[in-house]
């Protein structure tokens, strides 16, 4: 009889690489989008060795779909439903989740990088360091400005005039690094013709 403390695992059982259930409680939390996982809410386990021993990372099947959909794959082909301790009642069919994946893809490569710069879809939006409107059509540079996003920083994106970029990038908020500005902006913004960004990069002026 062994007397260590706690191991509710049986020892060294084989455990399946993937796991697909509802979930049985709302204590997990995926590993993709970090948030909890609702209870019965559909999941997949991956089977990790870690330090810690053998267990399940969770992520929301539909997040892991978005994100490692060949891991999904496997676990389809392996049907880790049958996994469970109680197999779900019904899983989305894999072309569902691979359109899934292949949007998110698609918008992945569509999201812009910051910084970027683009022209002004409308003359409605203040540049958010002077705060005068930006002309519709002008030229505008996004940066990005660190904010507090529950208990974490995020970085949203800020319109900016580019007279008034080389000020934006010095307020303690900017998370955009001044160093090798002109580099960044240049490859983030390929719709922006040469002449276009040469004439941006003159307006932003000398960023020493
Ligand atoms: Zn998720
Ligand atoms: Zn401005």
């Amino acid at each position: 009889m062994s007397d260590t403390p706690s191991a509710p695992e049986p020892p060294e059982q084989e455990l399946p690489p993937y796991v697909i259930e509802g979930a049985r409680s709302s204590r997990s939390r995926c590993k993709t989008c970090r948030r909890g996982i609702d209870k019965d809410t559909l999941r997949l386990g991956i089977l990790i060795e870690g330090p810690y021993g053998t267990g399940y990372m969770w992520h929301h099947l539909k997040c892991a779909a978005k994100r490692r959909f060949e891991q999904v794959t496997e676990a389809y082909e392996q049907e880790a439903w049958n996994n469970a301790k109680t197999p779900p009642e019904n899983v989305p069919p894999l072309d569902k989740l691979q359109k899934l994946h292949n949007d998110s893809d698609q918008q992945r490569k569509e999201r812009k990088q910051i910084p970027y710069a683009e022209p002004a879809p409308s003359g409605r939006a203040r540049c958010k360091h002077c705060n005068e409107f930006i002309e519709k059509g002008s030229m505008r540079v996004v940066l990005g400005r660190a904010v507090e996003f529950g208990n974490q920083m995020r970085t949203a994106p800020i319109n900016i005039h580019p007279h008034c970029v080389a000020k934006t990038l010095q307020e303690e908020d900017c998370s955009t690094e001044a160093e090798g500005f002109a580099g960044n902006l240049h490859s983030n913004s390929r719709e922006v013709s040469t002449v276009t960004m040469e004439a941006v990069l003159t307006e932003i002026g000398d960023l020493e």
